[in-house]
């Protein structure tokens, strides 16, 4: 719990761009699917912190990735509440050769215009807090097997599509 309140810490009020990139967008990654949902996956011990459960928000079985959960909101929240997935997105932390790195996060080119353009794309201190979040995260055996598991489905899905 530790790592994960430092890793949400460092990303409460980075973002991915100095303005707001919401309007270059529409807020898409927040945008709720035709069943009015929008979902994140919660780091391990997550959940703790939604209990109780703000409202909007419902906690499930991730379909993709045994033993996680998905968080799902009704497109909108308390910054206070957004969990660390929201605020990585639309990065994350990678661990390769011992160095973490932040990367971008293949399941968001549906929905994030940042993403095509690279990394120079963002705000150097919000990738320099994904790098930081990652370095603490990796450093927790309960985080690295979940960013690893992660990683191995985002790279399954790259191969299946
Ligand atoms: S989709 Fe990308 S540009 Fe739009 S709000 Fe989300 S992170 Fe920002
Ligand atoms: S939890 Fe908040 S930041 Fe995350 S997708 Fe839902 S509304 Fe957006």
């Amino acid at each position: 719990m530790e790592a994960l309140l430092a890793a949400r810490a460092l990303l409460e009020n980075a973002t991915p761009l100095k303005g707001d990139c919401g309007r270059v967008c529409g807020a898409a990654c927040c945008e709720p699917d035709e069943d009015g949902k929008g979902g994140m996956l919660l780091f391990p011990g997550e959940e703790g912190l939604y209990d109780p459960l703000p409202e909007g928000f419902e906690i499930t079985p991730a379909p993709d990735l045994p033993g996680a959960l998905l968080l799902t909101c009704s497109g909108t929240c308390r910054r206070e509440d957004r969990p660390l997935s929201c605020r990585l997105f639309p990065l994350l932390p990678k661990e390769k050769d011992g160095v973490i790195r932040a990367v971008r996060d293949r399941r968001g080119y549906i929905v994030c215009p940042l993403l095509p353009d690279g990394l120079s794309a963002f705000d150097p201190g919000f990738r320099a807090c994904v790098v930081r979040a990652g370095e603490i995260l990796y450093a927790d055996p309960d985080h690295r097997a979940f960013l690893t598991a992660l990683h191995a489905a985002i790279s399954a899905l790259k191969e299946a599509l």
